[in-house]
Parts: C-alpha cells; sequence; structure tokens
C-alpha cells in the first residue's frame, strides 16, 4: 500500500501537445504491470489538446464546465459534466474546453508496454475550433 499525499504540484501541460493553458494532476501513475494511468485535466477558456492517439484507447469523464470533443473525420461535440467518451486504440481525436468556459475531466488509459500514453500530433488549429456548435445550441 503506498498513499501519495495532496502536495503534489500540478503541471502546466506542455505547450507542444496543447493550445492555452492547461493543468494536470495525477490521479493515478503506471506501476510495474500496472498499466493504468489517470489524470484531472483542467483547460482554461479556449484551450485544448493537440491532435493526439493513444496507443489502447482513452476514456474522459468531465467533472466540471463544458468541453468540446472530436475524432478525425467526425462532428465536434459539446460535453459536459457526467458525459464520458470513449477514443478508440489509435483514433485521432482531440478534447477541451469550450471558447468562454473553464472544462475539467478525469482522464483514463492504460499506456503501452514502453509505457507510452500518446502519440502527439499537429495542434488543433482556429479554423478547426472554430467549426465547434455554440455550446447554447447543443
Ligand atoms: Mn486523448
Amino acid at each position: 500500500m503506498q498513499v501519495t499525499r495532496n502536495k503534489v504540484a500540478t503541471v502546466a501541460g506542455p505547450s507542444d501537445w496543447f493550445t492555452g493553458a492547461v493543468f494536470i494532476d495525477a490521479v493515478a501513475a503506471p506501476s510495474g504491470d500496472a498499466r493504468l494511468s489517470a489524470s484531472s485535466v483542467h483547460f482554461t477558456p479556449g484551450a485544448r489538446t493537440a491532435w493526439h492517439t493513444h496507443p489502447n484507447g482513452q476514456t474522459i469523464f468531465v467533472t466540471e464546465g463544458i468541453g468540446l470533443a472530436q475524432r478525425r473525420g467526425g462532428a465536434i461535440e459539446v460535453i459536459r459534466p457526467g458525459d464520458r467518451v470513449f477514443f478508440e486504440p489509435g483514433e485521432h481525436h482531440w478534447h477541451g474546453a469550450a471558447p468562454k468556459r473553464f472544462m475539467t475531466h478525469l482522464a483514463m488509459l492504460e499506456v503501452d508496454e514502453k509505457g507510452n500514453p500518446a502519440t502527439w500530433g499537429d495542434h488543433v488549429s482556429e479554423a478547426e475550433y472554430a467549426a465547434a456548435p455554440s455550446v447554447e445550441d447543443a
């Protein structure tokens, strides 16, 4: 048994992987054969991930605010607290906050045999992001 006390610093999301200000708190870290990785990810308004994939897929569970999520080739979905989204292994996608709202989600995945959680691609452009439906209409 190992207790990790609530004194670990919140980490800023690196600009290679995110647009805008994003902050990450660790929830579960892979260890030995256990591959579970979980994070609480806090997106400021307009902030989002870059396009990326996860080797074993990912579930996100929205806990606060209003967010957006999209798989490549699909429509942008508005997501709200209590919504969960599963991204298939290897599916290109992004997730983040709505333009004028904060959004926090739990992100849960299993890393691959090398400990890799994700493969990162291009940033979501302003034009791609602007295609989101209005949160008032969704
Ligand atoms: Mn993801």
